[in-house]
């Protein structure tokens, strides 16, 4: 029996999982189809329930779903209890598994931003969503010594670092109100600035203005489709040292969860190649259909009436 492998989420169109895991499943012979469902709040009890079906290998968790998935999993491993998020859910029979593999993902994408220098000890975050809780836990283990985390809604910045408590007791961990002012002087004292919140996903906006930005920062967007996000791009100009986006953590995450669902070792080369395509079509189908929508507004304004002159004009 084919086995499916779903990713449960909303939007789920960008994403690119798709494509990298199916790859690696056709790589390494297993019967496993990858598929996308697009799933509201109110649909994801009925969706995680599905996943306890025989014909269910496992399933991807995303965009808005990772915090709110996590009671209704049977079991969390220790990096979803750590971060109380869940993006990867193996079986135990019909018991569900909840896993973290954007913890280890965002390691590897940290560790690639760094290079060869020191690790820095100071973060700012913006966002505290899933990915955000990834990437905070990720810079408690690699011993930053002080991350700020802003969010539009405080509260759940708050929440963030309530929930990290015990395991952030040594360090500085702060939820900061988002005000453009606060951002700034934050950003002039830290090293290490990541985007985690959704905005750039759609639409060529940038989460902060490009003028707070100072040069000299490593910047990281977890947005990988675009590529070069606004964000990115404005960082780049303000002089950051090394800039990155998504796509190794998203790689990462997913060699993590193909070797959790098969047991078998990832073919890593193979899904980087199929990643690197899969963005580069879809890119070029973005650029087609917005030049597609530039040329029919052309067109449209060349065959209108010239406009009748107001009187007095
Ligand atoms: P969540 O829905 O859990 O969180 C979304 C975050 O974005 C929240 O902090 C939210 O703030 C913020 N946000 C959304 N819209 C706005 C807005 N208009 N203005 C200000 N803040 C906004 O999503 P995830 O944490 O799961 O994902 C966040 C992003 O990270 C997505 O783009 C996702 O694709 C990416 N990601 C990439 C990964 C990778 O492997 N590369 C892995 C994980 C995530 P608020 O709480 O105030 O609503």
């Amino acid at each position: 029996m084919t086995r499916r492998v779903v990713l449960i989420g909303h939007p789920v169109a960008h994403s690119l999982s798709g494509p990298m895991l199916q790859a690696a499943f056709d790589e390494r012979g297993i019967d496993a189809r990858h598929e996308l469902r697009d799933v509201s709040i109110p649909g994801l009890p009925a969706a995680i329930e599905d996943v306890r079906g025989t014909d269910h290998l496992g399933a991807q968790v995303t965009i808005p779903h990772k915090e709110r998935v996590v009671p209704l999993i049977d079991r969390l491993t220790d990096e979803a209890h750590a971060t109380g998020a869940v993006n990867t859910i193996t079986k135990e029979g019909k018991r569900l598994v909840g896993h973290n593999t954007d913890v280890p993902g965002f390691r590897v994408a940290l560790d690639s931003l760094v290079g060869r220098q020191k690790m820095p000890k100071m973060a700012v975050v913006l966002g505290a969503g899933g990915g955000a809780r990834a990437v905070v836990y990720g810079l408690i283990t690699e011993g930053f010594q002080r991350v700020v985390v802003f969010n539009r809604h405080l509260h759940r910045g708050e929440g963030l670092v309530r929930h990290f408590g015990r395991s952030a007791a040594h360090m500085e961990l702060k939820a900061m109100p988002w005000h453009e002012s606060i951002i700034e002087a934050e950003l002039a004292r830290t090293r290490v600035l990541v985007n985690a919140t959704s905005i750039g996903l759609h639409g060529d906006v940038a989460p902060i203005p490009a003028g707070i930005i100072p040069p000299g920062l490593l910047v990281m967007d977890l947005i990988y489709n675009p590529s070069q996000t606004r964000f990115l791009r404005e960082a780049a100009a303000a002089g950051a040292e090394a800039t990155a986006n998504g796509l190794v953590m998203l790689l990462h995450q997913g060699t993590a969860q193909f070797e959790l669902w098969t047991g078998q070792p990832a073919p890593i080369e193979i899904m980087r190649e199929r990643l690197e395509a899969a963005l580069a079509a879809r890119e070029a189908s973005a650029d087609d259909a917005a030049s597609e929508a530039a040329a029919g507004v052309a067109a449209a304004a060349e065959a209108a009436p010239a406009p009748t002159p107001a009187p007095g004009d």
